[in-house]
């Protein structure tokens, strides 16, 4: 450990919202153990911790054992899993991968957890509602799955893997934190993601045709980036006085039409809607309930969609070389 420093391990740090992550953990003082295998992550993402002292990148997928620079480790305080690919195209192109990643991988780190005594945080997902008939979505739901269905890898591996650290927490053996992350967005995604906000925002400013997945009437709550890493580090460093997962989102609710329509509108794109098939399982709403999170953490989403939309706007533009000249500086 650097003299009073306490060591973070963030895995799946190089990825969209591990890199934001790497970063807040830095300006708070941490030194910074990132592990990613840059299967998804833009690798662009960890360029300006490279002149970070207390940063460090190790490429290695945590569904291996994990390598020696970070098992011998004895110092770490703080374990964040956030590794595994969470658009559906990509968990998608490699199930079997995606269930071990989020099985596997998050048996690894906790055992590293009940090694070091560190705290370990598991980023789950609102998947695990699946296609909920409970809305908005509180933790005490149990959800509507489909456990053979294209989207299972990634929902019933992330069920496991809170089956799994909740295990490790009621027999002792590591003090876990369950955050079930709804739709999120921000600088530093990817833009071939293939997630909805992505894909229309590049598409916007691209003059592209913008593909709506069914008739568009589907819902999501979208969640700005530094919102959420708020939340995840409140949920990490919170006394908790019970072990339960806690939803962090934004609970204001827009059907896929209407996102596109504010998408357009601020990008003053010349694009037109196109409807593709609605994928196999598409959830027809989301929401998240965050009673538990106002409660628990004082914690609640700050940035206005509009907001977000202008922030994240800039950052695609700049990435794929487009004008935004809707967009305010
Ligand atoms: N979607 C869409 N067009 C796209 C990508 C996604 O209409 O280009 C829809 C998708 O079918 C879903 C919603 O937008 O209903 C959110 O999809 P995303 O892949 O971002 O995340 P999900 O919440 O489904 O995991």
């Amino acid at each position: 450990m650097r003299q009073g420093k306490q060591v973070a391990l963030v895995a799946g740090g190089a990825g969209f919202i591990g890199s934001h992550l790497c970063r807040a953990l830095l300006d708070r003082g941490y030194e910074v153990l990132c592990l990613d295998n840059l299967q998804t992550a833009r690798t662009i993402n960890l360029q300006p911790f490279e002149a970070e002292p207390d940063f460090r990148f190790i490429r290695a997928d945590v569904v291996d054992p994990l390598p020696d620079a970070i098992a011998r480790r004895r110092d770490i305080s703080r374990i964040y899993n956030l590794a595994c690919a969470a658009s559906p195209p990509q968990y998608q192109a490699d199930p079997e991968h995606t269930m071990l990643t989020s099985v596997v991988g998050t048996d690894h780190l906790l055992r590293l957890a009940e090694q070091t005594g560190a705290r370990f945080l598991l980023t789950s997902t609102s998947e695990v509602y699946g296609d909920p008939e409970a809305h908005p979505q509180r933790e005490d739901y149990r959800g509507w799955v489909n456990c053979t269905g294209p989207r299972a890898c990634y929902d019933e591996g992330k069920r496991a893997a809170e089956a799994m650290a909740f295990d490790f927490a009621r027999s002792g053996r590591a003090d876990v934190r369950v955050a079930r992350i709804f739709n999120t967005y921000g600088p530093n995604m990817h833009p071939d993601d293939g997630r909805v906000v992505s894909n229309l925002l590049c598409q916007a400013l691209s003059g592209e045709d913008i593909t709506i997945y069914g008739d568009g009437s589907q819902t999501r709550s979208f969640c700005y980036v530094s919102d959420m890493v708020d939340g995840l580090i409140a949920l990490m460093e919170a006394d908790l006085p019970e072990l339960a997962p806690v939803n962090l989102g934004n609970p204001e609710e827009y059907s896929i039409v209407e996102l596109a329509e504010r998408i357009i509108a601020e990008t003053g794109s010349p694009s037109r809607i196109v409807h593709r098939p609605l994928p196999v399982d598409d959830p027809r709403r989301r929401r998240p309930d965050i009673s538990r999170a106002r409660e628990l953490l004082g914690w609640s989403p700050r940035v206005t969609l509009e907001d977000g939309l202008q922030r994240t706007c800039r950052f695609f533009a700049a990435e794929i070389g487009a004008p935004c000249e809707q967009i305010a500086p």
